[in-house]
């Protein structure tokens, strides 16, 4: 499910300090690795059970303290067609001023939710003066501290009652959700084109869904599948700035929507730093991924160079290490059939369930082979192990001293499980409890 909350509001708001408390734990794994950027706008999120996409609009288009110009506008209108929740951020230390109204004025026609969040209500006195916002249309503004947190929780609480659940009646469930990513000009629209050219027969348009209406399902190559965003469906963003910001806006819905992302790159470029991005993204998002890198035709290679391209890749996107890569060229049609091929195994990867027999079999002896290290004399013992039955492979350890047991020995159980399971494409999940 794609569930994504927008931050809009003027500049100095507090916005960018609001998305860093929302997402900050959850960065922080991704961000310590080499090549990622801190220089990012949205991020994961999560509130109780439920897990989302926030995205700082305010990292996109800055515009100016005192004019309401066209390219906020335009930034506005895209938040409100394409985000699942809205927070419009108001300054309760400076009160409502004119281009809040500004701001107001556009997201009164939203026909998604709207939420008017009072930021800098670390006081009595600006919790109270709050209510001034209520002028602006939107109904009851939410006083929060974003440097404190104070008010975050019951904001949050109401957001999440807007978020799109899973439909038990869909009859799309079973079929795998593929998204197509990456950067503008590596060679999507000439993917779909040559997979769904000659042989495209759309199955459904599910269009009027709860799911935003971005979903088409096809059949090609004797595979039975559905796209996440199709860009059919595009709107043309005309401000520079907004065209980054759409695009994102647009893989990051796509992305959530889907089990299994391809992520495009383009060989003439390489791997750069936007691409770590997205590919972070979706291992969060515990995705499925293949990667792709397209255009190989036009790379000058001999018979290592593949292998070269598949060692620095994998350097570059460590500790995340279990990745298919394929070489391919969709302008000479080269492996586009082991692309889908590869995505489907990936996507049977994804939902595969060992039994707990079977697991604790394999598995007991490498943890005997290389038992947890004792730590501060305490001698850690893992008793027995099950997987769960999540959206993606998620295993559960039960041992005396779960708090004990550290990273390394984490990674060491999942490299076993892969090695022995063969989880090529999809992030595994690890939990420790008590027993
Ligand atoms: P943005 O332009 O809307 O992204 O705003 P920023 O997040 O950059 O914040 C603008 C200024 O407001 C900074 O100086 C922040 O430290 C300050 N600020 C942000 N949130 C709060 C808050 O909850 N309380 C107070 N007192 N100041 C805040
Ligand atoms: P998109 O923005 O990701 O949808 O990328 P497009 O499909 O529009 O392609 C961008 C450019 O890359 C176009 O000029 C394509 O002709 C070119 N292109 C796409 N695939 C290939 C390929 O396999 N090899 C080469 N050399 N160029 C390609």
């Amino acid at each position: 499910m794609a569930n994504i909350v927008a931050i809009v509001g003027r500049p100095n708001v507090g916005k960018s300090t609001f998305f860093n408390r929302l997402t900050e734990q959850r960065q922080a794994i991704m961000d310590n690795q080499p090549g990622v950027t801190r220089d990012r706008h949205y991020g994961y999120a999560e509130w109780t059970d439920k897990r989302f996409t926030v995205i700082d609009t305010g990292g996109y288009v800055v515009g100016s303290e005192d004019v309401f110009e066209g390219a906020i506008r335009e930034q506005v209108e895209i938040a409100i067609e394409e985000a699942t929740v809205v927070l419009f951020m108001v300054d309760s230390m400076t009160g409502l001023t004119g281009l809040d109204q500004d701001f107001a004025n556009i997201l009164r026609r939203s026909k998604k939710p709207v939420f008017v969040v009072a930021n800098k209500a670390e006081t009595a006195d600006r919790m109270q003066a709050s209510a001034e916002f209520y002028a602006l249309g939107l109904g009851d503004p939410y006083p929060i501290s974003s440097q404190t947190g104070t008010g975050t929780g019951d904001l949050l609480d109401e957001v999440i009652k807007h978020f799109q659940t899973e439909d038990p009646e869909d009859p799309n469930a079973g079929v795998p959700r593929i998204a197509i990513i990456g950067r503008p000009n590596v060679g999507k629209s000439s993917f779909l084109n040559v997979l769904l050219g000659k042989e495209r027969s759309i199955v459904t348009d599910i269009a009027g869904t709860t799911r935003d209406a971005i979903d088409t399902r096809y059949k090609a190559f004797g595979k039975d599948f559905i796209l996440t965003d199709t860009a059919g469906l595009r709107r043309k963003a005309r401000v520079n700035d907004n065209i980054e910001f759409y695009s994102i806006l647009r893989t990051l819905k796509a992305m959530e929507a889907s089990d299994i992302c391809i992520a495009m790159l383009d060989a003439t470029r390489g791997l750069e730093a936007q691409d770590l991005n997205i590919i972070g993204q979706a291992v969060k998002a515990k995705k499925g991924v293949v990667l792709m890198v397209n255009k190989w035709d036009a790379v000058e290679k001999d018979h290592k160079t593949a292998d070269i391209w598949r060692k620095e890749m994998v350097r570059r996107l460590a500790p995340i290490d279990y990745l298919p890569i394929l070489f391919a060229s969709v302008h000479e049609k080269q492996r586009i059939f082991q692309v889908m091929e590869k995505a489907m195994e990936v996507y049977e990867n994804k939902h595969k369930k060992i039994t707990t027999s079977k697991l604790n079999e394999v598995m007991q002896p490498e943890i005997e082979k290389y038992p947890p290290p004792a730590t501060k004399g305490k001698h850690i013992k893992i008793k027995y192990m099950i997987q769960l039955p999540t959206p993606s492979p998620t295993f559960v350890f039960f041992c005396n001293l779960p708090q004990y047991i550290k990273e390394p020995y984490e990674r060491y159980l999942e490299n076993k499980l892969r090695e022995h399971f063969g989880f090529d494409g999809v992030p595994i999940t690890i939990f420790f409890r008590q027993k």
